[in-house]
């Protein structure tokens, strides 16, 4: 059973406001993304429309208290496989992204990926499931995906062993 989380939830250190978005599961990890860090993906998603393209979410898995995700970096990702319906992330694009993690933001970690689906609508493909599933296995580590022709996005989670779409708290600064 999906219900609503009140919006008064505990918010992050930075102590601005959140703002829910979607169904939260009662026991789901809660997801916290900065507004700008979403206007930046977003953004970024609208670059190129005809094939695919994508990046990583960096920030912090906290368990001081409630435990919950905090999303706040975007990292494009570079040297991918590009096409029409479908992205590959290559051995360049892992080391580019560890290397910038480590240089840019040395404190924080890959919370998750970040991919378009141009036009074809938000849901993650068996490819997609397989990516989560071998380089993002952490409970903590979600998926976000965006159709920037439809203008739809959406984040992904596990529970327990399965990957679902899940919602998420905007924090407005
Ligand atoms: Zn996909």
């Amino acid at each position: 059973m999906r219900q609503p989380v009140p919006k008064t939830m505990p918010v992050n250190r930075s102590g601005g406001s959140g703002q829910v978005f979607g169904d939260i599961y009662n026991d789901a990890l809660p997801i916290f993304v900065h507004e700008r860090v979403l206007e930046e993906v977003l953004e970024f998603s609208e670059t190129e429309v005809s094939r695919e393209i994508g990046g990583f979410l960096v920030g912090g898995f906290h368990e001081d208290g409630r435990r919950y995700v905090e999303v706040r970096h975007f990292l494009p990702a570079h040297d991918v496989r590009s096409r029409v319906a479908s992205l590959t992330f290559t051995h360049e694009t892992w080391a580019t992204m560890t290397r910038e993690v480590e240089t840019k933001f040395p404190d924080e970690v890959v919370i998750g990926w970040h991919h378009t689906h141009p036009n074809f609508g938000v849901f993650l493909s068996g490819y997609d499931l397989f990516v989560q599933r071998n380089f993002f296995n952490q409970m903590w580590q979600i998926a976000m995906v965006v159709d920037p022709v439809r203008q739809e996005f959406g984040f992904f989670q596990w529970r327990g062993e399965e990957i679902v779409d899940c919602g998420f708290v905007c924090i407005v600064e």
